[in-house]
């Protein structure tokens, strides 16, 4: 195990039942009282993001601002959000998807996104992936193309990863349980 995924794997606390009852929460609060590990995610990201064409970091609301902004500002390059629906303030653009149980939307301004632009979504968890995608889908909705995603945490039984192989692109994650 490399140095950053041994810190990373004393570090992130384990939830039981949270927020439901049957449920692992992966709690990265202990993460970001330390200022060194959280340098060290931040460089660990950008370095992978070296070889991609990356534009434009877009963080899901609410954990995937909490990296995405510092990587984007170290990168010099522009920082989206996407929040949940109703949340943004101007006009927006959403996309809806299933989950297990109803459905959720997601939104970002209308026309923040260039259209040259690779968009790299950021959160600090794959679970099933359809967060993820929902986020793909909303970034290819407005014409920008996908630059790949990334996340600090996976959960791999979960199989995020079969449901973004359908993008062909790059899936960056820092620790697999
Ligand atoms: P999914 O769409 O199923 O990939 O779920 C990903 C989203 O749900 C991310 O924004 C995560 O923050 C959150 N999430 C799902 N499962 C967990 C978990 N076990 N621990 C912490 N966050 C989770």
């Amino acid at each position: 195990m490399n140095t950053l995924r041994h810190r990373l794997d004393q570090t992130i606390r384990d939830v039981p039942d949270f927020p439901k009852a049957g449920i692992l929460f992966k709690d990265i609060t202990p993460v970001l009282e330390d200022p060194v590990l959280c340098k060290q995610i931040v460089n660990a990201f950008c370095a992978s993001f070296e070889a991609m064409k990356v534009d434009a970091i877009a963080g899901i609301e609410s954990r995937g601002f909490l990296f995405g902004l510092p990587i984007a500002i170290e990168m010099g390059i522009p920082f989206i959000t996407i929040r949940k629906k109703g949340k943004l303030p101007a006009e927006t653009v959403s996309y809806e998807y299933d989950l297990e149980y109803g459905s959720a939307a997601i939104e970002m301004h209308k026309g923040v996104l260039d259209p040259n632009w690779n968009v790299m979504v950021h959160d600090d968890l794959l679970a099933t992936g359809g967060t993820a995608a929902a986020a793909a889908e909303l970034i290819k909705s407005q014409n920008a193309q996908l630059a790949g995603f990334s996340f600090l945490i996976e959960l791999s039984f979960l199989e995020g990863m079969k449901k973004l192989e359908n993008y062909s692109k790059d899936v960056v994650r820092l620790i697999s349980f």
